[in-house]
């Protein structure tokens, strides 16, 4: 399986990817490794390290905020920033790792789904519109519960079009697990590194990076990379569902005047909603609930079920997920955004390296794959 020759996959593009400076692989060998646990086989494990060599840094340099590299704060740390994407950019759709759109073609139903959810909030929109238009609701209100739904809309297409994590073939353990280990897992399916907290998709037929879950509503898994638009959803979702109830009620309980009732189609359109707004709320507040659990302790959905059927629920080792790593650095705007988040160390929060990326910063010496 692996081989002394350094096999680059894909081509370069672009991507943004940061590093705190220091932090990352120093020069060293992996010329393979293995694992085992009740999904992988054992391959071999060879771990060889050049001793004491200096990192070499290869990518562009970029210094953020004024502070020096032992800066505890992660916005004022220097970070190395890496704009090289090993990933393929084909145009073509699919979870495969020759496909440079993610998206999962292989079950039907979850598209379904996905499509449901889009439909159910357009609708919802046009309800609140036509209210608006028909003077029973201020414009200013329908313009607001437009916006949250153009963002509930937005964040749903970033998480079913976003790759929440797949682990490409050619993964290597990050520097600080390597040293640790001497064993890692590997998926017997993609014959691949697993890193931990990594789970095999059978729908997906990837193994993702801290899966959680596979939601058939967003038609994806939901992994490290692409959990802060999956929150967002939940979120305004959420909010979208809250108001338009608020609405409701009030107009139903508080208001006396004329133009308050509903007439016509409209009646029939406000019924249908308060029921999808109902369903809505009840959904996204028990997500809500299980994102924040998985956050503060660490423990995603499945690997929480399994600990469940287990009885291990307490034995667990896993420490909570800062919220850099979900939403990304500097705590501004961009964290509402359904937007590419700018991890502090990628590679530390989807748990694997890339070969081409410890050789740009490793030095010709570093042989991989
Ligand atoms: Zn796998
Ligand atoms: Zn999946």
């Amino acid at each position: 399986m692996m081989n002394e020759e350094t096999i680059d996959r894909t081509p370069p593009s672009i991507s943004l990817r940061k590093r705190p400076r220091g932090t990352g692989p120093q020069s060293q060998a992996h010329s393979s490794w293995a694992a085992q646990d009740e999904n992988s086989e054992i391959i071999s494990l060879i771990t060889n390290s050049a001793e004491n060599s200096p990192p070499k840094w290869r990518g562009r340099s970029l210094i953020i905020g004024g502070g020096g590299g032992n800066n505890d704060d992660p916005d004022e740390r220097e970070y190395y920033y890496d704009d090289t994407n090993e990933y393929s950019f084909d145009c073509s759709f699919g979870t495969e790792e020759k496909d440079g759109i993610w998206m999962n073609r292989n079950d039907p139903p979850g598209t379904i789904l996905a499509a449901f959810v889009w439909v159910f909030i357009l609708y919802s929109a046009m309800t609140i519109s036509l209210l608006a238009q028909s003077k029973h609701l201020s414009s200013l209100l329908a313009y607001f519960y437009n916006t949250i739904c153009v963002l509930a809309l937005a964040s749903h297409a970033k998480t079913m079009f976003t790759d929440p994590g797949a682990v490409p073939q050619c993964a290597v353990p990050i520097d600080a697990v390597a040293r640790q280990m001497e064993t890692h897992s590997m998926c017997r399916i993609c014959k691949s590194f697993k890193p931990p907290c990594s789970h095999h998709c059978r729908i997906c037929n990837r193994c993702v990076s801290r899966m959680d879950h596979h939601c058939p509503w967003m038609n994806n898994c939901i992994g490290a990379t692409n959990l802060k638009s999956f929150i967002l959803f939940l979120g305004y979702t959420w909010i979208g569902s809250a108001l338009a109830l608020m609405i409701f009620g009030c107009n139903y309980f508080f208001c006396n005047k004329e133009s308050c009732e509903f007439t016509g189609v409209l009646v029939q359109l406000v019924r249908i909603m308060t029921v999808i707004c109902v369903a809505s709320i009840l959904f996204t507040s028990s997500m809500l609930m299980n994102v924040t659990y998985g956050l503060m302790t660490g423990i995603g959905t499945i690997d929480r079920l399994k600990k469940k059927a287990t009885n291990t629920t307490g034995n667990s080792a896993e420490e909570p997920i800062s919220l850099e790593d979900v939403f990304g650095m500097k705590r501004n705007i961009t964290w509402l955004l359904p937007i590419e988040p700018m991890l502090p160390d990628y590679d530390r929060v989807v748990g694997f390296s890339m070969p081409q990326r410890l050789l740009r910063e490793g030095g010709e010496n570093t042989s991989v794959c």
